[in-house]
């Protein structure tokens, strides 16, 4: 089922069926195989990012006997592959089923558009169905309990991805969703069960990272952990994993990225600045594989940016509840403090060549322009509606490339042009994981574009991909003498 939010009876059913949760509260807490949580846990308010005084819920924190409780309890999903696949497709069924409350949910809590909120629905709903087809494929055995750890930017689509592919190949999985987004991941836990998939396999423990994180990647009880975030997180748990677990656990990580996209002197200019508008804004910018460094060859550079300026400045910013919203808000004050200490920053260099005026109330950054004279000059990921550009000389296409390689990030390039050798000199050059041409470089797609990098942006395998969810199992060799 899709949702076509350009068919105006599927807007009015899309508006109808999420109205219902326009003030609702959810709550989220440790969900354990048999016991409550632990008494005299800190509970904490859930605020809409649009609007921090809508309260959305609350989250009551996972303590540390919560973990190891969880820890201790956790069993391998022991029912055969088929059933689990039966299971996980119910899941999927039941997902779309409660669509609307998603939407709702997804939209107060993580400030998703209805478009946003659509595709990412569809993505969780994809991977259920994808890998539990992966799964039923499978020959090796589970590992064990693995340590789900998942992203704010993509509560329900990464969150139901990494427990999905842990899921169909038979682990028990301990689920730490991020801190800001707890209780879209207890919707989908909740359905998940109900699907059918036991207690003891799918635990969740929303809280600190802390805490919870930090014991879940420390113990060796755990057979792997999965985990999207930042590289130095990710690093981090690498550290951690190695100094307490078993060495033959495995870490597989999906990380940052500092992402360019080439536009030369051929490239189309109406359909490469849609793409980079939209690769740059959509979800304001908090995608790993969102674009943020420009690179546009000299001679076309001042018509495109007047062409860019044009089309960003037709975007609508505000709340993400409404159909008319392109941006809407980054996730919390810290943030986009962040983000407006790095615009400030180019400002006060005289760097700063455009930029959208936000609404007064909630964590808004209005979508930016930089100047740069390179990729190199990028400090770090800014992890919002930032876009970087360059310019280059038609004999500084492999200087730049060769610039973007030596970041050591490796996620996403877009490349617009319209000389053939060049796609294929430049696919042979550059080290990434997704590499989009004549398009917009974010939206991967599950089963058709599998998503991941290399580098410092991920230890793959590609999510998504015939080879994600076998790497949740044992590979087991059985030899004997005839
Ligand atoms: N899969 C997403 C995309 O293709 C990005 C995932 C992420 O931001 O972690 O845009």
């Amino acid at each position: 089922k899709g949702w076509d939010l350009t068919a105006l009876d599927q807007i009015e059913e899309f508006d109808t069926g999420r109205a219902a949760f326009k003030s609702a509260t959810w709550r989220s807490e440790p969900i354990l195989a048999t016991e409550e949580p632990a008494e005299g846990a800190e509970v904490l308010p859930v605020t809409n990012p649009a609007d921090p005084s809508d309260v959305v819920g609350e989250v009551m924190m996972s303590s540390k006997a919560d973990v190891e409780t969880a820890i201790a309890n956790a069993r391998r999903w022991q029912a055969p592959a088929s059933t689990r696949g039966t299971t996980l497709r119910r899941a999927a069924d039941l997902f779309e089923e409660n669509a609307h409350e998603f939407f709702a949910l997804t939209a107060r809590e993580a400030g998703k558009t209805p478009k946003d909120a659509v595709a990412e629905l569809r993505e969780a709903v994809d991977f259920l169905r994808y890998y539990a087809a992966r799964g039923e494929e499978l020959k090796d055995p589970a590992r064990g309990t693995f340590a789900c750890i998942s992203p704010w930017n993509f509560p329900l689509a990464i969150f139901t991805g990494q427990v999905a592919a842990a899921l169909a190949a038979g682990n028990a999985v301990l689920a730490k969703p991020a801190e800001a987004t707890p209780l879209t991941a207890a919707l989908g836990v909740r359905l998940l069960h109900e699907a059918g998939v036991p207690r003891d396999a799918l635990q969740l423990l929303p809280g600190a990272g802390k805490v919870v994180g930090a014991a879940i990647t420390s113990d060796p009880r755990i057979a792997g952990v999965c985990f999207t975030g930042s590289t130095e997180t990710a690093i981090g748990i690498d550290r951690a994993m190695a100094a307490n677990m078993d060495p033959t656990a495995p870490l597989i990580a999906e990380t940052g990225g500092l992402n360019a996209m080439i536009v030369d002197s051929t490239a189309l200019p109406e359909q490469a600045v849609r793409d980079i508008v939209n690769s740059a804004f959509q979800s304001a910018g908090q995608r790993c594989s969102a674009l943020r460094m420009l690179y546009l060859q000299e001679d076309v550079a001042e018509r495109f940016l007047e062409m860019l300026k044009g089309a960003a400045e037709e975007m609508g910013i505000g709340d993400p509840w409404h159909h008319s919203t392109d941006v809407g808000p980054v996730i919390d004050a810290r943030a986009e403090n962040g983000i407006v200490e790095h615009i400030e920053k180019a400002r006060a260099e005289g760097r700063l060549m455009w930029q959208l005026g936000t609404p007064e109330k909630g964590f808004y950054v209005g979508p930016t322009l930089i100047k740069l004279g390179g990729i190199e000059e990028l400090e770090r990921e800014i992890f919002g509606p930032v876009l970087h550009v360059a310019t280059f000389r038609s004999d500084e296409i492999d200087a730049v490339i060769d610039a973007v390689n030596a970041t050591g990030y490796g996620l996403t390039f877009g490349l617009h042009t319209r000389i053939d050798d060049r796609v294929e000199h430049v696919t042979r050059r550059v080290h990434v994981g997704n590499l989009y041409v004549n398009r917009n470089q974010i939206g991967a797609i599950v089963g058709s574009q599998p998503f991941g990098g290399e580098g410092l942006s991920g230890t793959g395998p590609k999510a998504g991909g015939p080879n994600y969810v076998a790497r949740f199992t044992e590979p087991m060799r059985i030899a004997s003498q005839p």
